[in-house]
Parts: C-alpha cells; sequence; structure tokens
C-alpha cells in the first residue's frame, strides 16, 4: 500500500509541482490522463501517448469485457494492452450514476450495458476487479449522486462512501497498488468537511475530491475544492476525476489539484474541435476549405507537422476515421504540452502569468 511517494519540488502559491515515485516509475504533477475506458483510446494507438505517464482504464467495462478470466491469463492489464507506463482504474462508482443502477446500503446493482441483465458491485468486488486488473492506483468503491442532491441524500451518499471506503481499505491486499479515498458532499462545506475527515481517518495513499464535472458552474467547482484542499495532506496527491478541459485544469492547479483525467480531448478531435491553447474552434467551417496551413503553426505535433488544416478538414468530412486519429493526437499533444508548460511555469513562480496568456490568450 505505501509503494507511492510524494516530493514537492516547487510551489507557485498553492499550485504545486511534485515529483512522485510509483512501482518504481517517476512522473511529476499536476499530471493529465488520457481515458482508455475498455483498454484503448478511442481511435489512437498507445505508442502516440510519449508524453502521457498515466492512462486511466474502467473497471465497471473491463469487468463485463473482457472479463477477469483474459485479464488473468495476462497477469493484468498493463500487459494484456501492452502498455508499460503507470495505469489508474476507477472503481465503478461513476458508472453508478451514469448508467441506470440502483444504490443500495451495501453496493451498487448494474445494468449490463451489453445484455440488460443484473449483476451487484460491493466494495470488495470492485477491489477485486482492481486487483485483478493488478493497476498502479486503485479508487474506493463510491456513491457518486447528483451535484443538484439535497443534504440528506448527499449525507447518505458520504456515509456509504466512507463505510465502503472502510470495507475497501480492509479488504485491499495488493502492496503494488495504491488506494485513493474519494471525498463526496455535493456543494455542502460541512458535507465536504465530514467526508475528508473520514477519508483521511482511513489513511489512504491519496485522495479524490469526487462529484465534480457534473453540472456544477465553475465558481462552484472552485469552491467546493479550495475548501476541501485546504483540509488534505500535503504528503499525499489530491486527484480531481472527471475534468481535464484546459481552462479547468489550470483554475484547480492553482488551488493545488495533482492529478486529472478526462475524455474531452478525444471527444472533441472526434466532433472536429481543435485545440489550440485554452480554447478550441471547429474544423469543420468552411473557411478552413482552402487552408494550408496546419492545424496549429507552431505545434510539433505528427499531425501538425505533416498535414493542413483543408486536408484534414476534407478527412473530417469524407472519411472520418483516420481523421479521428489525426485530430485526437493533436488533442493530446496540446494538452500534454500545456501541463508541460504548467509545471515550468510553477518552477519558476509564473504561474499566474502563465495561467492568463494561456486562458485570454
Ligand atoms: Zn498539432
Amino acid at each position: 500500500m505505501n509503494n507511492i511517494k510524494v516530493n514537492t519540488i516547487a510551489k507557485d502559491g498553492n499550485a504545486r509541482l511534485n515529483e512522485v515515485t510509483l512501482n518504481g516509475k517517476v512522473f511529476k504533477t499536476p499530471l493529465f490522463m488520457p481515458v482508455a475506458t475498455k483498454g484503448a483510446l478511442k481511435s489512437l494507438p498507445f505508442k502516440y501517448l510519449e508524453q502521457t505517464d498515466i492512462i486511466l482504464g474502467n473497471t465497471y467495462h473491463l469487468y463485463l469485457r473482457p472479463g477477469l478470466d483474459v485479464i488473468k491469463e495476462f497477469n493484468g492489464l498493463h500487459n494484456f494492452i501492452g502498455w508499460d507506463k503507470l495505469i489508474l482504474t476507477d472503481s465503478g462508482g461513476f458508472q453508478g450514476w451514469s448508467i441506470p443502477n440502483k444504490f443500495k446500503d451495501d453496493g451498487i446493482e448494474f445494468k449490463n450495458i451489453y445484455d440488460g441483465s443484473r449483476f451487484f458491485m460491493d466494495p470488495k468486488l470492485s477491489m477485486d476487479i482492481q486487483q485483478t486488473l493488478n493497476s498502479d492506483i486503485a479508487m474506493i468503491l463510491d456513491s457518486l449522486i447528483d451535484i443538484d442532491s439535497k443534504y440528506d441524500a448527499q449525507l447518505k451518499s458520504i456515509e456509504m462512501t466512507t463505510q465502503w471506503g472502510r470495507e475497501a481499505r480492509e479488504y485491499h491486499s495488493n502492496e503494488k497498488q495504491s488506494l485513493f479515498g474519494i471525498i463526496q458532499g455535493g456543494r455542502y462545506k460541512e458535507l465536504r468537511e465530514k467526508s475528508a475527515n473520514d477519508m483521511m481517518s482511513l489513511d489512504f495513499n491519496g485522495y479524490a475530491i469526487g462529484g465534480l464535472a457534473i453540472g456544477e458552474t465553475p465558481e462552484e467547482r472552485k469552491e467546493i475544492v479550495k475548501f476541501t484542499i485546504d483540509m488534505l495532506p500535503n504528503e499525499k496527491l489530491r486527484y480531481v476525476m472527471g475534468l481535464g478541459d484546459v481552462n479547468g485544469m489550470l483554475e484547480l492547479i492553482e488551488l493545488g489539484v495533482d492529478m486529472f483525467d478526462c475524455v474531452w480531448p478525444a471527444r472533441l478531435a472526434r466532433h472536429g474541435k481543435i485545440i489550440h491553447k485554452g480554447k478550441f474552434f471547429n474544423l469543420k467551417n468552411n473557411k478552413f476549405k482552402l487552408d494550408t496551413k496546419p492545424l496549429v503553426e507552431d505545434c510539433l505535433c505528427f499531425t501538425c507537422l505533416n498535414y493542413s488544416k483543408a486536408y484534414l478538414r476534407h478527412l473530417l468530412i469524407n472519411e472520418s476515421t483516420s481523421s479521428w486519429f489525426y485530430l485526437t493526437l493533436h488533442n493530446f499533444v496540446q494538452t500534454e504540452n500545456i501541463l508541460n508548460e504548467v509545471r515550468e511555469s510553477i518552477l519558476n513562480s509564473e504561474f499566474d502569468k502563465y495561467k492568463e496568456s494561456i486562458i485570454n490568450g
């Protein structure tokens, strides 16, 4: 369980640059994790993720397909998917919210999206799945409910999450796997505080601030993260799940968040939306029909070094598969470049200036 070591190299305000050692691998935060839900990124082979240190795999989906019997043959997800860097697995908690289900006191009754049947996941099964996947970081099964849910429902949700967290903590035995707790509580400061204290009393290897990026305003999100993060220990990583747009990450890095994951860059790419610093533009726009320039002038990604906007637009409109590859690659490289520059700006005590240049640039 104690396989993760966080060394804070620099701080600029509350923004922090950490060097983290995990299972013999070293990475720096703030960090963005691409989402490989079913063991792959949609439309981009792993070999193109040169700058990526951690990818995210999904417990619910991998349990159903390919199933644990297949994963066991490979001694875990790394070998099965051919990824020798780090993997974080989520717990199934997010699908408890996003897929029709029933929360029970001792777990979640899920619908199998492939055949409509039902199966029950309790905190131990979530741990069994993640320990079989042998990810480097596992998450506790949590009870995630709508951000708009009222006080009593949020209270019940954090009480369940604490109980499930306790069960997960006691049951978890994979010494090469870090286990992170998840703080819930909706918009209620008092409940976030209670949830954070509950999680810290269980002493996890890192803490996620959960229940965000599901409908709150950016201002509300900042407020929630600000008072939650103040309670968390410096020597553990802080992770905001399901958020990964550039401006959203910058706002939370400023508060001291270290880790993010999101399908955002890949999903934007499949819709022809091209990331350029903190903004994006729509490549389908007619004005790019004759444009001989790359997507972004100074981008050094394979796509920008080789192809014009006009050609990529043509592919996008007429032959989607290869365009998804080219555009996803660009969006990941842009995102990783920004995180690189963020880390450098923290080191040089210029984070504020950098953030402004991206958001307003
Ligand atoms: Zn590019």
